[in-house]
């Protein structure tokens, strides 16, 4: 089913809630693509492009990639036909700075709903210990893992209160199998946007 509307989307929560995997199914169920600056960013790595070799060592430490550097990748996604009718951001913005300078990339037609997907510390490091063992994410190992959930508490957990305050957060308890927490998404979302589940 793919819901009637148009939509401005983001997902954020701690590395390791499941955002990837949810990101998917929410942009398949809107209709729109699903934009992963850390996908972005593991593409150009692989494939050995100027970007990726500046960027690198910034993920290998679970540092954050420099605003400008991010803004600029982020604005040229944005400019892309599929992106103009509704997108799904998954891990950007990522800072109070990201989010401003989106603000100013969507020029005050700002994000429709912010979906935060919360999850245990405990929890998302043993989730994240788990898929370094299965795909090798050269950012995977147990103390980068650490310090990016500090980065998140330090720089990205702001955002909450932000998206909040403009009144467009829907949290969900991202614990559970995939189908719960997708259930659980669904009708957050449902329930912001307007929407009418069923439709
Ligand atoms: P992710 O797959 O979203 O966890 O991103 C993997 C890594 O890419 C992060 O740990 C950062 O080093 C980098 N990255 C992804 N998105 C951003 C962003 N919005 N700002 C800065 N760095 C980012």
């Amino acid at each position: 089913m793919t819901e009637p509307t148009t939509a401005r989307l983001l997902i954020i929560g701690p590395p390791g809630a499941g955002k990837g995997t949810q990101a998917g199914l929410i942009a398949e169920r809107y209709g729109v693509p699903a934009i992963s600056t850390g996908d972005i960013f593991r593409a150009n790595i692989k494939g050995g492009t100027e970007l990726g070799k500046q960027v690198q060592t910034i993920i290998e430490q679970g540092e954050l990639v420099p605003d400008e550097l991010t803004n600029e990748i982020v604005a040229d996604r944005l400019s892309q036909a599929d992106a103009a009718a509704g997108f799904l951001l998954d891990g950007y913005p990522r800072t109070v700075d990201q989010v401003h300078a989106l603000d100013a990339m969507l020029g005050g037609s700002s994000l429709d709903a912010v979906v935060l997907l919360e999850a245990d510390a405990d929890e998302v490091v043993n989730r994240l210990l788990k898929r370094a063992a299965l795909e090798g994410r050269a950012d995977d190992t147990e103390e980068v893992i650490r310090h990016r959930q500090d980065v998140y508490s330090a720089q990205t957990a702001p955002l909450i209160d932000l998206f909040s305050k403009r009144g467009i957060l829907v949290s969900v308890d991202g614990l559970g199998t995939v189908d719960e927490v997708a259930d659980r998404i669904a009708s957050g979302l449902s329930a912001q946007l307007g929407a009418k589940v069923g439709q």
